[in-house]
Formats: structure tokens, C-alpha cells, sequence
């Protein structure tokens, strides 16, 4: 679709998160008819892009939502996401959470510990329900056999062990406030290989089948998300048909729904992030380029040394040359990019932030007590405000009325 970025920052200023709800509605429709002729639900990791109207674009398509907190997922209520179709996962839910999460009547509580499954069944008996539950399992797909699982060794923290899932799946059944239906696992984030998910799922649909045989009767196969994306551009990507059939594979001739919590796959390169130059500034022979998004508004760089593409909007006469596009905040970390290449630059000028949908604004934070951006939505050629621009008075809210007086 082509935005008219310049007009945008002239009518809501910069920064600006601006979506492209077409592409996303497309990325969608493309991963749920990779999963055509099986059972399939799709649900949104909220966590990457949580504002109401993303979810609502989703939910219209009959997405459901991964959450990870209680607030996500009263977001994605409050977004119209149908309650079935909602999963709450983390590794520290809170007995209140869990409790608010069973009035809910969602889809399924993932949990990912021992002790977090006696938490849920005493909150269920307490209530005097049944908790639908499904347990984060570690395939333990080796790391050293699969290097390009960045997260591999860190991922271990999550879920539990096969065999302490099988034992805990026992408990669960035999549990009159538990309700066993799913098994999950979730590898890694920006996977771009298959091979570590054909095995992890193969791993898991072993366990489904040896637990079906002693009669828990799981129902949905969550394989979690984690599906790349470009940042780059060059990057080779998982072929979504490739991906749905090596799951289908895993499971065959088990009656399942195959459950996928795609974020960055739905959301990343739908999001852009304005910015305008306010400086070039020289410091010995390093160039930099100041501009009014900051760290705040974009954590990926300062964070996970993460590279987003960016392209000024007009190209200026003159040789590209080297330098760091920094924001005006008091941290050296302050980065959205180093030591890359651009053309000559001038105060005003914009700037677009690519891939920016994804753990973008969701990150964002009032560091230096800066307002966060507003974000806008466009579709069908129509863009519109989905979140304000935060003011001053916003900020200082929570905190004015508890000054001392003289
Ligand atoms: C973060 C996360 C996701 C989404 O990850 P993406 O890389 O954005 O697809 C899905 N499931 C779980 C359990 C997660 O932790």
C-alpha cells in the first residue's frame, strides 16, 4: 500500500507509529491457509502490538489472542476476540490472574511449571470450576545440532521437561478441577529454519499419541510462534506451506487443532516509525544524525542490538556516507542505528523506520519523561488515530496529586 508518510507527519506529527492494517490482514489470511484442510487456530501473540484496534483487525478475521498477562487479555476481550479463542501463557501468572482468567471462561490456561499447575487447581476448586489447561512442554530440540536457534539455551527457563509433562498430565486428568486440552511448545522467536520445529513437533506428537493411549485426551497441538521475518531483506525465510506440512506430518492421524501464536509474522514490517531530523552533528570523525524518536519509542536497537532498516522520505543531492542515527535521549545506548549509510540529511527531513510493527511501541516507555507516540492505521487508503499522542498531563497523572503542600 502507499502511504503518504509526509502527510501523516504533518497532520499528527512525529514520532509516529503508523500500521498498514492490509498487510497485516494479508499475512494473516496467508498463514491460515497454510493450515487449510486441518483444524487450525491462529492467535495473535498480543505482546507484540497490543493496541486495541491491531487486535480488533485480527479478531475481525477470527484470530484469537496468545497473551501473556491478564491485561492482554483483557485487551483482546475488549478488542472483540472470542474468549474461546484466547490463551493465556508466562511463566508467573498470580493466583489473581489465573482467577480472573477462569471467570473469563478463556480457551485454555498454558501452564509452564509444576507449581503453577496446583496454583490453577486450587483456584479452580475454590471457584468450583474446571480449568482448561495446556502445558508448555521443552522439546529440548539441541541447541548444538541447531545453532541457529539463537534463543535455544535461553528458552530453557520455559516449560517443563517430556518427562515431567507426561507426569503432570496424569495429575491433571486425574484432577477433578483440572481439564487437560493442550500441549504447547514455542522454540525460539525469528526462526528461519525448519528443521528444529519438523523435530520438536515430531517430539511432541509422540508424547500427544503416548498420552492419548493412557486416555488424556488432548485436543489442540499449540507449536507456538516465532515465524521470521526480513529486517534485513536478504534473509531466507521459513516457506509457510513447508511449515504447515511438516506439522500436519507430525500429527497425522490425530484428531487436533493445530493452534500458532504468530507476533512479528503478522505485525513487523506492517509497522513504520516516522521520525524528523532535528541535527547533524560531527564529534571527531563521527557523524551523527539526531532525530525526535528515542530509545523510548524504539527499544529493539538499544536493547537486542537489533537493525531496522531506514530510509530518509526525499533523497538529497550528494554522497551517502557513514554515520549513527541517534535520539535525544541522556544514554550513549541511545541508538536507532549505527555506522550506516545514508545521503546528506537536513533538519526537518523524515525519516521511515522499517519493521517497526512488532515490539515497537509495545516497548515503549516515558524515559525522560518523554510522551509516547501517537499511532495511526491505515487501510483501504484511510488512515486514522487508533492511539493519541500522550501529553504532559498524562504522564504526571498518577503521581500531582500526592505533592506536599508548603
Ligand atoms: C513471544 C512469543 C510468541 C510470539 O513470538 P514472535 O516471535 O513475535 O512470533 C509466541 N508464543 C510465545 C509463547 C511467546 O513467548
Amino acid at each position: 500500500m502507499n502511504i503518504d508518510f509526509k502527510k501523516l507527519a504533518h497532520e499528527y506529527g512525529t514520532p509516529l507509529y503508523v500500521y498498514d492494517f492490509d498487510y497485516m490482514r494479508e499475512q494473516y489470511r496467508v498463514l491460515k491457509s497454510a493450515f487449510e484442510g486441518s483444524k487450525s487456530l491462529i492467535v495473535y501473540a498480543v505482546k507484540s502490538n497490543s493496541n486495541l484496534s491491531v487486535i480488533q483487525n485480527f479478531a475481525k478475521e477470527g484470530s484469537g489472542a496468545d497473551c501473556v498477562s491478564i491485561g492482554e487479555v483483557k485487551r483482546a476481550l475488549l478488542a472483540g476476540v472470542n474468549p474461546y479463542k484466547i490463551i493465556f501463557s508466562g511463566v508467573g501468572k498470580s493466583d489473581s490472574e489465573i482467577e480472573e482468567a477462569l471467570k473469563l471462561k478463556i480457551l485454555m490456561i498454558n501452564v509452564e511449571s509444576e507449581a503453577e499447575l496446583k496454583h490453577v487447581e486450587s483456584v479452580a476448586k475454590r471457584l468450583g470450576v474446571e480449568a482448561r489447561i495446556s502445558i508448555r512442554v521443552n522439546p529440548n530440540v539441541d541447541p548444538k545440532t541447531h545453532p541457529y536457534i539463537s534463543t535455544g539455551l535461553h528458552e530453557n527457563k520455559f516449560g517443563v521437561d517430556i518427562d515431567i509433562a507426561k507426569r503432570l498430565y496424569i495429575y491433571a486428568k486425574n484432577s477433578n478441577a483440572l481439564d487437560p486440552v493442550g500441549i504447547h511448545f514455542h522454540i525460539g522467536s525469528q526462526l528461519t529454519k525448519l528443521e528444529p520445529i519438523a523435530e520438536a513437533a515430531e517430539i511432541i506428537a509422540d508424547l500427544v499419541r503416548s498420552l492419548k493411549a493412557i486416555g488424556v485426551d488432548i485436543k489442540f497441538f499449540d507449536v507456538g510462534g516465532g515465524i521470521g521475518v526480513e529486517y534485513h531483506g536478504d534473509e531466507k525465510l521459513i516457506d509457510l506451506e513447508e511449515y504447515a506440512t511438516v506439522i500436519k506430518k507430525a500429527i497425522k492421524g490425530m484428531d487436533l487443532t493445530i493452534v500458532c501464536e504468530p507476533g512479528r509474522y503478522l505485525t513487523a514490517n506492517g509497522g513504520y516509525l516516522l521520525t524528523k531530523v532535528l541535527y547533524e552533528k560531527q564529534n571527531g570523525d563521527k557523524y551523527f544524525t539526531i532525530v525526535d524518536a528515542a530509545m523510548n519509542d524504539l527499544l529493539r536497537p538499544s536493547l537486542y542490538n537489533a537493525y531496522h532498516k531506514i530510509e530518509p522520505l526525499a533523497k538529497r543531492e550528494g554522497e551517502s556516507f557513514q554515520r549513527d542515527i541517534v535520539g535525544p535521549i541522556c544514554e550513549s545506548g541511545d541508538f536507532l542505528a549505527k555506522d550506516i549509510k545514508m545521503p546528506p540529511l537536513e533538519s526537518g527531513d523524515l525519516l521511515v523506520v522499517k519493521s517497526a510493527g512488532a515490539y515497537g511501541f509495545t516497548m515503549a516507555s516515558n524515559y525522560n519523561t518523554r510522551p509516547r507516540a501517537c499511532e495511526v492505521a491505515c487501510e483501504g487508503g484511510e488512515c486514522r488515530v487508533i492511539r493519541r499522542r500522550e501529553n504532559f498531563e498524562d504522564l504526571i497523572e498518577a503521581e500531582k496529586l500526592y505533592l506536599q503542600g508548603e
